[in-house]
């Protein structure tokens, strides 16, 4: 079995913001040269995530955006933390920071509608993706 890492950099422009990675991840399978087995896509940020979801309508980034901001306002008597972004920390939280995506042909075995997403909670930032392709 093969393995291989590679990083890339994710610009974010808002506070909260889901940006679809899938081609930057797609182009790290293609280069690896591993035509089946499976990708990690990791964040390496305590208030940012890696989610899948769809993309053919963008208001379901949004919505979901939405939700979020619902659930956990960025601002709510008893948070503690110092730097005044608790909110990011639990969302990063409740999303996640990895996700696993199969690798079938060369290609990121994704359903119609899905994307892979890094979501930003605390920018503007620059941010690190890292993924890794395992298999043969
Ligand atoms: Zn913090």
């Amino acid at each position: 079995m093969k393995i291989v890492q590679k990083d890339f950099r994710v610009s974010t422009r808002g506070r909260n913001q889901m940006i679809d990675i899938t081609r930057k991840v797609s182009t790290v399978v293609k280069e690896s040269g591993i035509a089946d087995g499976d990708a990690i896509v990791y964040c390496p940020h305590t208030t940012a995530a890696i989610t899948i979801n769809e993309n053919a309508d963008p208001t379901v980034p949004q919505d979901i955006l939405l939700t979020l901001e619902e659930l956990i306002p960025h601002s709510r008597p008893g948070y503690r933390h110092f730097e005044g972004n608790s909110d990011a920390h639990c969302k990063s939280s409740l999303v996640g920071c990895s996700e696993q995506v199969l690798i079938r042909d060369a290609a990121l075995k994704l359903g119609s509608w899905q994307a892979i997403f890094f979501c930003e909670f605390d920018g503007p930032r620059s941010r690190t993706v890292v993924v890794q392709v395992r298999g043969q």
